[in-house]
């Protein structure tokens, strides 16, 4: 039975970056995966696929509102056949960089699923057995299906379905308010689908503020999307024509019927195959592996890092994690934990919504002294030239020396945008260090210099009334 020094349990995002570093820092290393068509993830049917799709769905937003800018674009409409051959084409382009990356030798790369025996030893569906000193759990997510009654018999879409889509379907209904779903919900509505989104929080998107989800949700339904939110779901019916789905909103009973379902009610950890409790590995009632800041779980040699662990299902968080992981295994001294004080969150509707660092509701939460000014785009230069009139910039910062404690943007190209705080808030930074700093005109980015002026203007007036 061959031994490790490093062994990573999925070559995702998590496991593959893990890996990497285990290499590179002289580990006999491998990494065990069980999926038929390796990349994981945000290549194969996350972020890389979904953004492709997306972007196409803006390029024919665009273009139908072509009358807006003065062009004459008559039917522009979306052929679903080629879009859907660009997107197979660059996600496999993006496979095979990744495939090659995994073949490359520097590592093991056994196919096959992995359980543990015990704490050191994986049973393979191989049939083999391997061990290793250091094993990173980084097996992923997988879609949850909520008890409502029909629902798990329904045959109802998953994000991959979506994702995989060469037709236009005529309706969609979309259970779920989060990221995935909005994002799909409107590329669906885009493309040419009917779409209901059906969500049981008050607010889409209900990790932001109520602010930034109220602004999205004006753009979705000023795009045509029917959306019902606070909403509690009874069941799903599915006959010969399509789906039926019954939900209570305000004190009534609704129904809607639609050629498909779409279930983006959420992910859960997939850990279950893994027998944890052979390898005395805790996990939290929602499924996540119980982790410290380094990663380490219950049983101190191994790791977990990605979606099985959380706190964020985001990739570079991801990444970061399974590095850290290996390089607290090899020894690496003067580490430093991942910085949750600077996590970056995008949702790639649009218009965009994005956040870096504190969020204002945990600040008022927390008593933590701040000021907050933000600014509309529908009152800046070069949003109101491209017709991009949606959202606003926020900027929240400490109230004595203005160091920027985090933002919030709602807005064209927002994802991009709040890239304009990761280095300043990284090096912790000040509203007034942000305004030394060059700001091109006409930019989208300039429009943060508005919020900025207005927060130093504050300071250095004095005019900051610490709440009693
Ligand atoms: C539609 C969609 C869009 C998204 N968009 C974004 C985005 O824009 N930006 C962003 O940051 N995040 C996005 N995400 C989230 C992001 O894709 C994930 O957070 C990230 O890919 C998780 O990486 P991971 O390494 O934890 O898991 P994965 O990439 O899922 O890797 C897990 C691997 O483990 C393997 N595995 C599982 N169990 C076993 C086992 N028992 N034995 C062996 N192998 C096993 C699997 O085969 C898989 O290859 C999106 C997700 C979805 C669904």
């Amino acid at each position: 039975m061959t031994t490790y020094d490093f062994l990573a349990i999925g070559g995702g995002s998590a496991g593959f970056n893990a890996a990497r570093v285990a290499v590179s820092l002289g580990l006999k290393t491998a990494i065990v995966d069980g999926a038929k068509e390796l990349g994981g993830l945000c290549i194969l049917r996350g972020c890389m696929p979904s953004k492709t799709l997306l972007y196409m769905a803006e390029v024919l937003h665009l273009a139908q509102k072509g009358k807006a800018f003065g062009l004459k674009i008559p039917r522009a409409q979306a052929d679903m056949a080629a879009m859907h051959a660009r997107k197979r084409k660059i996600i496999g382009e993006f496979a095979d960089y990744r495939l090659q990356a995994l073949n490359s030798g520097k590592f093991d790369l056994i196919r096959a699923h992995a359980r543990f025996v015990d704490p050191h030893t994986l049973e393979l569906s191989n049939g083999s057995r391997v061990r290793a000193n250091h094993i990173l759990i980084g097996t992923g997510s997988r879609v949850s299906v909520p008890p409502i009654p029909g629902l798990a018999e329904s045959g109802c879409w998953t994000s991959d379905d979506v994702l995989d889509l060469d037709f236009v379907p005529p309706s969609v209904i979309v259970l779920g308010g989060g990221i995935v779903a909005c994002e799909l919900a409107q590329f669906l509505s885009r493309i040419g689908s009917r779409v209901t989104l059906v969500q049981r929080s008050p607010n889409i998107l209900r990790d932001h503020s109520p602010a930034a989800s109220a602004e999205v949700q004006r753009a979705f339904v000023d795009e045509g999307i029917e959306l019902f939110a606070g909403t509690q779901l009874r069941a799903v019916r599915r006959d010969r024509r399509g789906y039926t789905i019954e939900f209570q909103h305000d004190g009534r009973t609704f129904t809607r019927r639609a050629a498909h379902l779409f279930n983006a009610l959420g992910r859960e950890p997939a850990t279950a195959s893994l027998n944890l409790a052979a390898a005395g590995v805790d996990v939290r009632p929602s499924g996540q592996i119980v982790t410290n800041r380094w990663q380490q779980t219950s049983t101190p040699h191994i790791y977990a890092a990605g979606d099985c662990s959380g706190p964020a299902e985001i990739v570079h968080v991801a990444i970061q994690q399974g590095e850290l992981a290996a390089r607290h295994a090899a020894g690496v001294k003067k580490l430093k934990p991942v910085d949750y004080s600077l996590l970056l969150n995008v949702v790639f509707t649009d218009p965009q919504l994005a956040t870096i660092g504190k969020l204002q509701r945990e600040l008022e939460q927390a008593n933590v002294p701040h000021l907050v000014a933000s600014y509309p785009f529908n009152d800046h230069g070069k949003s109101i030239l491209m017709e991009a009139n949606y959202g606003y910039v926020k900027v929240i910062a400490e109230p004595l020396r203005g160091r920027i404690l985090g933002a919030e943007i709602v807005g064209k190209d927002a994802g991009e945008l709040i890239h304009c705080f990761s280095g300043p808030l990284a090096l912790r930074a000040t509203v007034f260090d942000l305004l030394r700093a060059p700001w091109y005109h006409p930019t989208l980015a300039e429009i943060i210099t508005y919020p900025l002026e207005e927060i130093s203007e504050i300071i250095q007036k004095g005019r900051y009334n610490r709440p009693t």
